[in-house]
């Protein structure tokens, strides 16, 4: 199947209420092209390099998503176009971001990343962390970031219900932080899970949006 007709059939099962990130990591703007000449516009890269090699070398309509991790050092590059950072994991790190927003006249929306696998080598906070953060006072002075939602990557495993526990406990977190602290904010409605392996599984539990690579561009080779 070509990459067009792997985005249409991925595209087709989901739900209108579900978001599709294309995650073009390691792939060629060629191949990306192909998806964006399919009609889709977004994207996903994790590593800043990358992101703004190809940010300048495609059309600017495109929505570029962040959902590696991100270093305070490098938020400069790529706060002039991100749509969303799905990997914030610190205060610091959201300072900066709001800093550099400012200088570029922004606001820009991020997701707070949430340590939900086994696997110890996952990046996210923990609970704790996230409430600390969300009752941090300074969070109230930060006028040019938008907190929009959570995410979260479940373990790579074979036990699917261990990969749906750790789903279901995101959408948890996701509804007790809504409650408690964004009741009214409408914007707070993301819940960035499931990857090409397990995005049916997410979905079900509640994900708003799913990052997808291998399944829409094949395997990656990393050089
Ligand atoms: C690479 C990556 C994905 C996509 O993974 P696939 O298994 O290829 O769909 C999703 N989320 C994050 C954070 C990634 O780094």
């Amino acid at each position: 199947m070509s990459i067009a007709d792997k985005l249409n059939t991925i595209k087709s099962e989901l739900p209108s209420h579900v978001k599709l990130i294309a995650v073009s990591k390691t792939h060629p703007v060629e191949a990306i092209m192909e998806a964006y000449n399919a009609g889709h516009r977004l994207f996903g890269e994790n590593k800043v390099q990358e992101l703004v090699s190809k940010y300048e070398q495609m059309p600017k309509d495109i929505e570029w998503h962040l959902i590696g991790h991100l270093q305070t050092n490098k938020v400069k590059y790529i706060a002039p176009f991100v749509s969303l950072i799905h990997s914030v994991d610190s205060l610091k790190l959201l300072k900066t971001i709001n800093k550099e927003a400012a200088k570029n006249n922004r606001v820009i929306d991020c997701l707070l990343q949430v340590h939900i696998a086994q696997e110890e080598t996952k990046f996210g906070l923990s609970t704790q962390e996230l409430h600390d953060i969300l009752k941090s006072p300074e969070l109230d002075q930060l006028n040019n970031i938008r907190i929009c939602g959570l995410m979260g990557m479940a373990t790579f495993t074979d036990n699917i219900q261990q990969v749906r526990n750790e789903f279901r406990n995101l959408k948890n977190i996701f509804d007790e932080v809504k409650n408690a602290n964004f009741q009214t904010e409408s914007f707070f409605k993301e819940i960035s899970m499931g990857m090409s392996g397990d995005y049916r599984i997410a979905i079900e539990e509640g994900s708003t949006m799913v990052r997808i690579g291998s399944n829409i561009f094949g395997h990656r080779i990393y050089s």
